[in-house]
């Protein structure tokens, strides 16, 4: 009789090999789950750390196809994959795919996935489709300025999205913007608040809610817990929860919310996979957000979503004017600092506010004098690193 433990675990084939795919990569070892990513830059961020890389674009077929032979299980770490690609691969090999390519079709157009969640009776700013300037003009004299207008598709890290201060400026702004367009209502916040959900096999999970810090419409800094009153903590926990029910298929998801200054909670966005505001998990939850994509997509229970202790993730953003190669360097605080650890992404080439890497401090509990630390200082601590 064959032992158990001679029998090789599950492959996960992942489409995209960036940091996501190399942080699924390092939490996927454990349990003795091999990872194979398909993504079209060699020697890929993921390449070090899973079983082997296939080079291919995200959309090239023959590709996906190999991916699925060799595969078990398929997911994703990128929007950008092909949905329609990933469901006639999963029909003819009978592979399975999480999240659900449907989902992830709906997800990829912020319009229909505005759609979808309101037709789910879920809260998200005021918008609207927009085909032509006159079309952006009324959109205008009823939501006013600022508004924010938003390419349907394929923007990440704000590109993508452009504000709008005049009517006078339609023209000009929906040429800035490729592609089909929406306008949003502009969401005066007081807070970006970020839920990340898991989605297994007939259970849900959500990590504790966390505060995100932007600029340039750049995720920063992540503060978890989020410094916001418990009912509104309660009330983007139900949220996402509403949230996770809707999305079709196993896996983790990363819901953006906006806290209005009415304490109400609208959705901006849904990410099907592991999300930068949920790095934080690695070192401050009992199980990380990666480990429960990787359960989830293989159809095992989930971990437990705790929290271990409060938390500041800091992104790393490429620091320079014009594209080079990359340099670690100013790391030596955070070498010597106690419960400070760094991810650097292992990208060969810097480019301005690429993201190279994040820094996660975890509260100590205590100052030097003695008294309990709270996260402002433990925030203060982590700016100084
Ligand atoms: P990501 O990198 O998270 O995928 P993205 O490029 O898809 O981002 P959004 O999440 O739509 O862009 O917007 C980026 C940021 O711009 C938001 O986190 C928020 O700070 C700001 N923003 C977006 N929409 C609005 C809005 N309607 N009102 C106010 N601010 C907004
Ligand atoms: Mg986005
Ligand atoms: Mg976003």
């Amino acid at each position: 009789m064959t032992s158990p433990l001679s029998t090789p675990g599950p492959t996960l084939g992942v489409v995209g090999g960036g940091q996501l795919g190399r942080m699924l990569g390092e939490a996927a070892g454990p349990l003795g789950i091999e990872l194979i990513v398909l993504d079209p830059t060699p020697d890929c961020p993921a390449s070090p750390v899973v079983r082997d890389q296939i080079v291919g674009e995200f959309d090239d077929e023959d590709a996906v196809r190999e991916l699925a032979e060799r595969s078990d299980f398929l997911t994703f770490e990128i929007e950008l994959a092909d949905p329609d690609l990933l469901e006639r691969v999963e029909t003819e090999t009978g592979v399975p795919v999480h999240p659900s390519p449907d989902t992830l079709r709906t997800i990829q157009d912020k319009l229909v996935q505005k759609d979808a969640l309101v037709d789910a009776g879920i809260p998200v700013p005021e918008y609207r489709a927009v085909d032509d300037a006159a079309e952006l003009r009324a959109a205008l004299d009823e939501f006013g300025t600022p508004a924010m207008v938003k390419a349907r598709e394929g923007g990440y890290d704000g590109r993508g999205n452009a504000p709008i201060e005049s009517p006078n400026d339609a023209e000009s702004v929906l040429d800035s913007v490729a592609g089909p367009a929406m306008v949003e209502k502009f969401v005066d916040f007081e807070r970006e608040l970020s839920v990340i959900g898991v989605k297994g096999e007939g259970e849900i999970a959500t990590f504790t809610t966390g505060e995100n810090v932007h600029r340039e419409e750049i995720l920063r800094e992540t503060i978890v817990p989020a410094r916001a009153p418990e009912d509104v903590l309660e009330r983007a926990r139900s949220v996402a929860r509403d949230v996770l029910e809707l999305m079709d298929g196993r896996g983790v998801y990363g819901i953006e919310l906006f806290e209005t200054a009415e304490s109400e909670i609208l959705v901006n966005e849904i990410a099907p996979r592991p999300h930068n505001s949920g790095h934080w998990t690695i070192e401050g939850a009992v199980t990380c957000q990666f480990e429960q994509h990787v359960r989830a997509v293989t159809g095992r229970p989930l971990g437990s979503t705790e929290q271990r202790d409060p938390t500041v993730m800091t992104n790393i953003l490429g620091d320079v004017e014009e594209t080079q190669p990359a340099e670690l360097h100013g790391l030596d605080t955070v070498f010597s600092t106690p419960r400070a650890a760094l991810h650097w992404y292992g990208k060969r080439d810097v480019r301005p506010l690429r993201k190279m890497g994040h820094i996660t401090l975890t509260d100590q509990g205590v100052n030097a004098d003695g008294s309990a630390e709270d996260l402002d200082q433990l925030l203060a601590r982590s700016r100084d690193l």
